[in-house]
């Protein structure tokens, strides 16, 4: 056995790499840490990228060249012109081409052996999955992006009988497969599988709600991660199977953490057709079902509440990304901070429309870390809290989540603002949120409804309260 330097320093490059990469999801996980995280896993690349081009069995370097660098020029360009808001947006379309690329080298790849004296039976299977997750994943994803940009109804769009129609292509992709598997069918039938798992991804998510599109993009990126890890067995390369793996791990936890936080199984955000756009404004009255009326207050009277306060918690919510008011909240709570009472923004994990939402919207208005506190550690607070106030926020506040067992809402962890002494509600009405279910919170004695934009309303309060 010859010892091969070359070798050797890829393997080693690819170890590195693959540290780096855990470390850097590691880093994720923390405001505080995540450029940081980010770097890291961005050198884990480089150092990848760097080690397979020592591969002798490069064709050609111009290519490759000319792919990284137009590769290079979309990401930069998009990441610096992308708002905040469309962040999920661009993470189906990297995801999508992610899963198209892994799609392709599965086809390349089995072209090329066929070509050359055969199929070995591991890359055929390789190949079947590789193409077939891959595709899905990748025009899924496109319809993803059509949802969250609004090229395309966020309305679920089902036909009659659609489920059996999904299920015949699912056999059918079966079947194809089964027969390249046992060699009675080539490269053909990898083309219609390719065409047929494209239509079941965009006819799949076709059918589910704009509102659970994050949902379905954190489940593309699972399957973006497993196609990879496919093709990296078919290409004897390791680090395409750790990388896959890493992203369909964390893709998978993801989509796990998601539903919990929303109280549903996967299989109701796939298959129910829910979060179909705007709720009916109708869901929340001024009068509850008891007769308990909501009271309402006044920018004064609120901003009496807040400077005179020792603590308060801000609940920020999907209202305040609509508003875009994370600039006059910031303003506020400076306000606030520089009069010594003690703000902190409770953070939930589902609030808004996308994972972190919220903590992007502050990031954004330059919130001090230390501010944002996640919903187990500050819940316990919200007892000895003066004021809690909710801007924008909605389902995440609702107790019914606590205490109706007949809610569709029973179970979902919750934001326990209602155990505040007093808990004030900035929004437009009495519209309900994204579950399109009225709020026990907005009738409770010691809540107050302050109606208005969350961006007028607040740049009204910080004026107000300067003059307490
Ligand atoms: P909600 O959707 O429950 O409520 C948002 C509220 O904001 C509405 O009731 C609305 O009331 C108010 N609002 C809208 N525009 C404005 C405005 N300009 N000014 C002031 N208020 C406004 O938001 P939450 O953040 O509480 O909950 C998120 C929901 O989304 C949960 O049900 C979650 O499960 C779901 N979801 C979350 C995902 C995620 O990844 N974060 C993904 C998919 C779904 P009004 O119209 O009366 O002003």
């Amino acid at each position: 056995m010859t010892f091969d330097l070359r070798d050797a320093a890829i393997s080693l490059s690819y170890i590195a790499a693959a540290v780096l990469f855990i470390f850097g999801l590691q880093r994720l996980s923390s405001p505080r840490t995540a450029r940081s995280g980010n770097r890291l896993a961005a050198v884990g690349m480089f150092i990848a990228l760097g080690a397979t081009l020592l591969d002798r069995q490069i064709l050609s370097f111009g290519l490759i060249a000319v792919g990284i660098l137009i590769g290079a020029v979309v990401g930069v360009v998009s990441a610096r012109r992308v708002k905040m808001t469309a962040m999920p947006q661009m993470v189906a379309l990297f995801n999508g081409a992610g899963g198209a690329t892994a799609a392709l080298i599965s086809l390349v790849e089995y072209l090329h052996l066929s070509h050359n004296g055969g199929v070995p039976g591991l890359v055929k299977v390789a190949s079947v999955l590789g193409i077939a997750i891959g595709a899905i994943s990748f025009s899924g994803s496109l319809i993803a992006f059509g949802k969250l940009q609004e090229l395309l109804s966020s309305k679920p769009l089902k036909f009659p009988l659609q489920r059996l129609f999904n299920l015949a292509l699912l056999v059918a992709v079966i079947v194809l497969g089964a027969l390249v598997i046992m060699d009675r069918q080539g490269a053909d039938a990898l083309w219609i599988i390719f065409g047929i798992t494209l239509l079941l991804g965009a006819l799949a998510t076709l059918a589910i709600g704009g509102g659970d599109m994050p949902v379905v993009i954190a489940v593309l990126n699972s399957m973006t991660g497993l196609a990879t890890a496919i093709t990296g067995l078919e290409l004897n390369n390791e680090m395409l199977i750790v990388a896959g793996m890493l992203v369909g791990a964390s893709g998978t936890l993801l989509t796990l953490l998601m539903s919990k936080a929303m109280n549903r199984s996967l299989a109701n955000v796939l298959f129910s057709g829910f979060g179909g756009g705007a709720p009916a404004a109708a869901a929340g009255r001024a009068t509850d079902a008891t007769g308990l009326t909501a009271r309402e207050t006044t920018v004064e009277d609120t901003a009496v509440a807040l400077a005179y306060a020792r603590r308060v918690i801000v609940i920020p919510g999907y209202g305040l990304a609509v508003a875009q008011a994370q600039h006059d909240l910031a303003s506020l709570c400076a306000e606030l901070t520089r009069r010594g009472v003690d703000v902190k923004h409770a953070m939930h994990p589902v609030a808004g429309r996308m994972p972190g939402h919220m903590n992007v919207l502050l990031a954004e208005a330059n919130v001090p870390y230390d501010q944002l506190v996640d919903m187990e550690q500050i819940n316990s607070a919200f007892e000895s809290t003066d004021v809690a106030l909710v801007v924008g926020a909605n389902d995440v506040v609702n107790p019914a989540a606590r205490e109706d067992p007949s809610s569709p809402i029973y179970g979902m962890p919750i934001l326990d603002a209602d155990k505040a002494k007093l808990c004030i509600v900035l929004k437009r009405g009495m519209a309900a949120g994204f579950a399109g279910i009225d709020n026990a919170l907005f009738y409770r004695p010691n809540t107050r409804m302050l109606f208005g934009d969350a961006k007028k309303t607040l740049s009204k309060l910080v004026e107000a309260i300067k003059t307490v």
